[in-house]
């Protein structure tokens, strides 16, 4: 497998890793390939032509003619589609947060909320997508604010499901920024469940995942809870 990736991929991958305007950012794709991170799919012409007939066959197997007008490029833009959705699968971490954690002496709660984000559930392809809410109490560190939505993104555009990915955005910032605790909201709403009505219409899962002070600290937790307007669930 090659470890360049497709142009329009590439570009959402150096977004995530890089702020606009971030000093330093120039990345050749060739130095990527160098270093020897595993950056995953690969510019490859059979992997491609293989994707695009699988999608021909489902539009033949649900009785359409692929060689229609309007859907003779869809293989096509569904395979870009699709490696663009999951583009977080080759975000390096490192990359991601690199020079954005910084030696301050804060010690109070520090909450990021209202970050959009679109993922695929793994279980039928189709998008969830909602809010994330991140909070965490510093140790002597903090992240850039504008890494943590990068850090929802990173997760969130992969095949997922929700309560694996509200996990990983807490341990990920526990694990990096060694804080005295995280918390992790992510209210969403699923396409799978809505469009193929197993659910009403509208409604929305929750999912938390607490960490340290955020697990251990009645108080805590309530403060985090009480920045979403909402009432903290008993742990
Ligand atoms: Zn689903």
């Amino acid at each position: 497998m090659s470890s360049k990736l497709d142009d329009n991929v590439r570009h959402l991958v150096d977004e995530m890793e890089h702020e606009i305007g971030e000093d330093g950012f120039e990345v050749s794709s060739d130095e990527i390939a160098g270093d020897g991170h595993v950056l995953g799919i690969a510019v490859d012409p059979e992997g491609d032509a293989a994707v695009e007939n699988a999608v021909r066959q489902i539009l033949l197997e649900n009785g359409e003619d692929p060689a229609r007008d309007g859907l003779r490029d869809t293989p096509k833009r569904v395979r870009r589609m699709y490696a663009e959705l999951t583009s977080g699968y080759h975000v390096d971490p490192d990359r991601l947060v690199n020079n954005a954690i910084l030696d301050v002496d804060y010690s109070e709660m520090v909450v990021v909320k209202d970050i959009p984000f679109y993922s695929l559930c793994e279980h039928h392809l189709l998008p969830f997508f909602g809010q994330a809410a991140v909070a965490y109490i510093p140790e002597g560190r903090v992240i850039g604010l504008s890494k943590i939505p990068r850090i929802v993104e990173m997760y969130s555009r992969r095949l997922q499901v929700q309560e694996r990915m509200t996990k990983q955005i807490a341990d990920f910032l526990m694990e990096r920024l060694q804080p005295r605790g995280v918390g992790v909201v992510v209210e969403a709403s699923h396409l799978c469940a809505v469009m193929r009505g197993v659910r009403k219409p509208g409604t929305i899962m929750t999912t938390s995942h607490v960490l340290g002070l955020f697990r251990s600290a009645d108080r805590t937790r309530a403060e985090f809870f009480s920045h979403l307007e909402r009432r903290p669930p008993t742990i």
